[in-house]
């Protein structure tokens, strides 16, 4: 069985253990909870995403420094970024402008009594636009890279590439060649990890679902589906059709080569987490060059969270519903802007998405308190929509790396591989031999 088809079947099997020991076992004192749930398929769990979230930090920096450098002599860089940010951008607005319509066609949130006694929620003050610019540019890297800064790494790994690019010949092939081969070697790292995913994947949703209380969803559920569903439309349909359009290239490729992230990003609900898996795959199966995927991927993780953005509008509908408050038009437009800048600068780990909201709904005018009605069912919807802010995050690096000829198109038609892991353009690298 191949590496994808193992970690669907891991998924499923998580899922139905996790379902079957949530209603085999209610009490969270039964062994099944203390021995396997939150024992050896919770610590199973989390020394997989600590693996993985070893490798964010090395990977994006030296694979970062790797196309920067091989792309530091050409003028490109510039119309790259921009593409790049304004595709990021224009999904997000997109999502979210979706998701609002559609939370106020179907109302998910009429006929819910408005809660007597909930429970207070404190705001994290929102950055300034000009705290939120200055503190891309890192003052000391070692620190970015400890505090996993993504933005402040990229920054330093752009600046170095350049630099590297533009020294005397023999430092520039020297250090070109060297940080091409550690790439390889963290490659290589990331394909050791991804064969023992299928256990972490199961460990990790079998804990998950056998701790989801169910009841939660209750009044919930129009909630819940219109989430879902939005959720679904977005990351199946649009992005299929921005693709096709784009690009001409078959959604249903795309979709199969992703189909593996996603399932990493669904069960560790966590983009950061997932880049090293994301990243690869891009590169590898997606066959976009490392100088498009170096730059757009990291970015993404951090910038583009479609997913994040949708969950926003459906619950700033919902909340607005309960409460009996019209924000108007001017309302929902705040809504569109805080939810598309609130991400810029916010990594992607679980749950973050929450903290967001309460940021969007101060803005919008509505009660804080509001986000504790959902908090209740926010874990399954997290993970949907982490699958669906990197799936967006793959999505416009292949449109970018196309529309710069950067896209090994007969790649991307390929059957899937699993075993070589050096990326095209990292073996394609002038100066790989130093002399
Ligand atoms: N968990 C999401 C991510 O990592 C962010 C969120 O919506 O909370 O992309």
């Amino acid at each position: 069985m191949n590496l994808t088809k193992r970690i669907l079947l891991a998924m499923v099997l998580g899922i139905s253990i996790g379902v079957l020991i949530n209603l085999v076992a209610p009490s969270k004192e039964h062994f099944l909870h203390t021995w396997f749930a939150q024992g050896l398929f919770d610590a199973v769990g989390q020394v997989f995403i600590a693996s993985l979230t070893l490798l964010v930090v090395p990977l994006v920096f030296v694979s970062l420094v790797c196309g920067s450098a091989a792309l530091g002599g050409h003028s490109r860089m510039g119309p790259m970024a921009i593409k790049t940010l304004g595709l990021y951008l224009t999904t997000t607005a997109v999502a979210i402008t979706l998701a609002l319509a559609i939370g106020q066609l179907v109302g998910p949130g009429h006929g819910i009594d408005m809660p007597g006694e909930v429970e207070a929620f404190s705001v994290q003050e929102k950055p300034s636009l000009k705290e939120t610019l200055v503190g891309i540019f890192p003052s000391n890297p070692i620190a970015a890279m400890a505090e996993g800064n993504m933005l402040q790494i990229i920054v330093f790994a752009l600046l170095l590439g350049v630099a590297i690019s533009r020294s005397e010949a023999r430092t520039s092939q020297y250090l070109q060649a060297f940080f091409g081969h550690l790439n390889t070697a963290i490659l290589k790292l990331v394909m050791m990890l991804m064969h023992l995913a299928p256990y972490g994947v199961f460990c990790l949703l079998a804990k998950l679902f056998a701790d989801l209380g169910w009841g939660a969803i209750g009044d919930l559920a129009l909630y819940f589906c219109t989430l879902l569903f939005v959720l679904l439309l977005h990351g199946l349909g649009v992005y299929s059709l921005l693709l096709k359009t784009l690009t001409g290239l078959s959604p249903k490729i795309f979709l199969r080569k992703m189909w593996s992230v996603m399932v990493f990003g669904f069960s560790t609900a966590s983009s950061n987490a997932t880049l090293p898996i994301t990243l690869r795959t891009v590169e590898k199966d997606l066959g976009v060059d490392n100088r498009v995927a170096s730059f757009t991927i990291p970015l993404g993780a951090t910038i583009n969270m479609d997913g994040t953005a949708i969950m926003q509008g459906v619950a700033t509908a919902f909340i607005a519903q309960v409460y009996g408050i019209d924000i108007g038009i001017t309302g929902y437009l705040m809504v569109v802007l805080t939810a598309t800048l609130a991400s810029v600068g916010t990594a992607g780990v679980p749950g973050v998405g929450m903290i967001t909201l309460a940021m969007v709904l101060t803005q919008a005018g509505l009660p804080v308190e509001g986000v504790a009605l959902i908090i209740g069912v926010d874990r399954l919807l997290d993970m949907v929509r982490t699958a669906v802010n990197i799936t967006g995050d793959a999505m416009v690096s292949t449109v970018v790396a196309n529309s710069e000829g950067l896209l090994d198109r007969d790649r991307f038609q390929q059957a899937l591989t699993e075993d070589d892991t050096a990326p095209r353009s990292t073996e394609e690298r002038p100066g790989d031999q130093p002399t």
